[in-house]
């Protein structure tokens, strides 16, 4: 054993450079090796990619990496390409891709030469792809963002449901689901669907103590953002709006107001979109306004703050959302506007849904509006809701809320004093 976790550690630092496993990862890639199923939950920014493209790559064969999005899988294609000094370590397989390169891939994978193959789950399901993959040596499969595969998670998608008898039918392999959602109802979820109820658990704390929370009041929105990012000049953030054109309309009025931002939507001009993502990235820009299209796989480290113009749909968006600041380490400032009315828009929405998704939406919602209204610990709230006791006083990170520290940052004294007398 000890031998082996030397040995692990010297691939570790030879692939990716890093001295020290974080957290339960080298755990993970052993159990993994050794054949188990696993069923890894750990926050963004955690580490989950390493827990399989490490034993990726020292195994024999290729995994199938199963990723719900094009633009995740190409960037983590481009990394793992860069570890190594090998072509064709890495590999995306979808519909993107004409003949030829189909074939590159194809041969590669035949040629051992690749470790990892990312295929979107509604790749995965066809038939020349299936047949293909039935034939060659797969190490194990991961499925990326698993909670993709639950109802109740913040970003469900239909094709991951049927990823199980797929994954049969391909090669009877170790399975490592990872996810940054953690709500028990969602791992419940994701453990049945994929048959893994006997997978070992690593789960890790979901507390972030650099995040610092606080919830506002939907007044005056506009002049308490610019005022807020003004203080902040030069930051990097992210403001998150509901609606395409609250987005459109709010970047403008930051950019009147001399703040350096652009918008990001899906109902932008792709070519646009990636640019402005880009221009943040590269710090061109301080400030994306943007939707919830924003984000998933973005790992910038350095974000200071994320504003929610609008309050989310759920505490999961939330969390994944305001979990995208601070992600080095450094502060975090986490700031969200809460208008009850925008609640009864968004149950109104609802309403024109099919049942089962519209009382999901409408639990989901509930929660939502007890974490805005809450004067307890804000982080004691989330963490509560991922199923994980905190101690309010005494947790790492305890006075980082608006109902914890005092007196808070942004809000009208006044009205906190009356606040703390209805106590
Ligand atoms: P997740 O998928 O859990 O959100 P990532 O896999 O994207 O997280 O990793 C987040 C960051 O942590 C990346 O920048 C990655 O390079 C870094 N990282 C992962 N493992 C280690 C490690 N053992 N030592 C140092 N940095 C690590
Ligand atoms: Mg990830």
């Amino acid at each position: 054993m000890s031998a082996k976790k030397a040995n692990l550690s010297g691939e570790l630092k030879k692939y990716f450079g890093f001295s020290t496993f974080k957290g339960q990862q080298e755990q993970i890639i052993e159990n993994l090796l050794n054949g188990k199923d696993i069923f890894v939950l750990m926050p963004t920014g955690g580490g989950k990619s390493l827990c399989y493209q490490l034993p990726a790559l020292i195994s024999e064969g290729t995994a199938i990496v199963v990723s719900p999005l094009i633009a995740l899988m190409k960037n983590q294609v481009d990394a793992v390409n860069g570890l190594s000094s090998d072509d064709g370590v890495a590999h995306v397989l979808n519909s993107s891709l004409n003949k030829t390169q189909t074939k590159q891939v194809f041969d590669d994978i035949k040629a051992g030469k690749t470790k990892l193959l990312y295929v979107a789950p509604e790749s995965l399901i066809k038939e020349d792809y299936l047949e293909f993959l039935k034939e060659v040596k797969i190490s194990f499969v991961a499925i990326d963002e698993a909670h993709c595969i639950s109802e109740w998670g913040h970003d469900f998608r239909p094709e991951y449901r049927n990823l199980k008898s797929i994954i049969d039918k391909i090669a009877d392999v170790p399975v490592i689901a990872l996810t940054a959602t953690a709500t028990p109802k969602v791992q419940d979820d994701i453990q049945k669907t994929l048959g893994m109820i006997n997978a070992l658990v690593f789960k890790e704390s979901f507390n972030r103590p650099n995040l610092y929370y606080e919830v506002c009041p939907k007044v005056n929105v506009d002049r308490e953002i610019v005022k807020f990012i003004n203080q902040h000049k030069g930051k990097s953030g992210i403001v998150y709006c509901l609606s395409r054109r609250k987005v459109e309309e709010f970047a403008q009025l930051l950019q009147v107001n001399g703040v350096n931002a652009l918008p990001y939507h899906a109902g932008l001009d792709q070519k646009v979109r990636v640019a402005n993502q880009d221009k943040f990235l590269m710090e061109e820009v301080d400030v994306i306004v943007a939707t919830i299209a924003f984000g998933m796989g973005i790992d910038k480290p350095d974000v200071r703050f994320v504003i929610h113009y609008d309050f989310p749909k759920s505490l999961e968006s939330y969390y994944q959302e305001t979990g995208r600041a601070g992600r080095d380490g450094g502060e975090g400032y986490c700031l969200a506007f809460y208008d009850p009315k925008d609640i009864e828009k968004l149950e109104k929405f609802l309403a024109q849904k099919p049942v089962s998704e519209r009382e999901i939406g409408l639990q989901l919602l509930n929660e939502v509006v007890g974490y805005a209204e809450t004067s307890m610990s804000r982080r004691q709230y989330i963490l509560y809701y991922f199923g994980e006791n905190f101690d309010p006083i005494n947790g790492d990170g305890a006075k980082m809320c608006d109902n914890a520290s005092n007196p808070p940052k942004l809000k009208d004294a006044t009205k906190d004093l009356e606040k703390v007398l209805n106590l």
